[in-house]
């Protein structure tokens, strides 16, 4: 009898162990996951739809818009995506040659 409440009480113990680890490990995935998606919200950049930019490419570095935009410029009636700011600026600096530069859809 006593040998039995002995085991009982050892096999209840692993079990408690076992479930306590088990939780812990769950409750570190789920910080850590939640953790990872409010990264991903906050860094997140500005989204442009490519739709509405009358270039194909970034005017002053080549890159395709498709890739990323992270800015936008009117020139003319145009709309220019560019992948920064810096290109951006670049083609402020000169928006006829990026213009003619930019692969403007027809
Ligand atoms: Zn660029």
């Amino acid at each position: 009898m006593k040998k039995i409440t002995t085991l009982s009480i050892l096999a209840f113990g692993m079990i408690l162990t076992s479930c306590n680890s088990a939780s812990n490990k769950n409750n570190s995935t789920e910080s850590t996951t939640q953790s990872m998606s409010d990264t991903v919200a906050t860094t997140q950049p500005v989204h442009y739809e490519i739709a509405y930019l009358d270039n194909k490419k970034d005017p002053t570095c080549g890159m395709p818009v498709t890739a990323g935009v992270s800015d936008t410029a009117h020139s003319e009636t145009k709309v220019i995506g560019f992948c920064s700011k810096e290109c951006k600026t670049e083609f402020l600096k000169n928006p006829k040659a990026g213009l003619a530069a930019a692969a403007l859809k027809k």
